[in-house]
């Protein structure tokens, strides 16, 4: 009976080191800081923290592009590029996405500001 008892402590020591891991690793995750890039022409026009909140309009090659930048994401809320694949690429959250339009030739990456994740 007690070596039963030592092997539910022993999950237990287990789950909470497993538990605490998480909310640790989590921690860090959330408090790196999220870095906006908007490149256009290969150029970097430019550079956003995400801790506000902005809304960028970059005049493009077939019109405009807006691009809305939150604390917790990066999208384009309106493009005027013929395909619409930057538009419908949705949010994207992570250092290391992207968003890119080939037509208009805008190419906007998320980056950890501790940790980068290099393409
Ligand atoms: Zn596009």
């Amino acid at each position: 009976m007690k070596r039963f008892r030592n092997d539910i402590i022993l999950v237990l020591v287990i789950l909470i080191f497993a538990i605490t891991f998480y909310f640790i690793y989590r921690g860090i995750n959330n408090s790196n800081e999220l870095v906006c890039k908007i490149y256009q022409e290969q150029e970097l026009k430019y550079e956003i923290l995400l801790d506000h909140e902005e809304v960028i309009t970059l005049n493009t090659n077939d019109g405009k592009m807006v691009i809305v930048i939150e604390k917790d994401g990066v999208y384009v809320k309106e493009s005027d590029c013929h395909d619409k694949i930057c538009l419908n690429q949705g949010k994207i959250k992570r250092g290391g996405e992207v968003i890119t339009c080939l037509p208009d030739r805008v190419y906007i990456k998320l980056e950890g500001k501790g940790a980068d994740v290099y393409l």
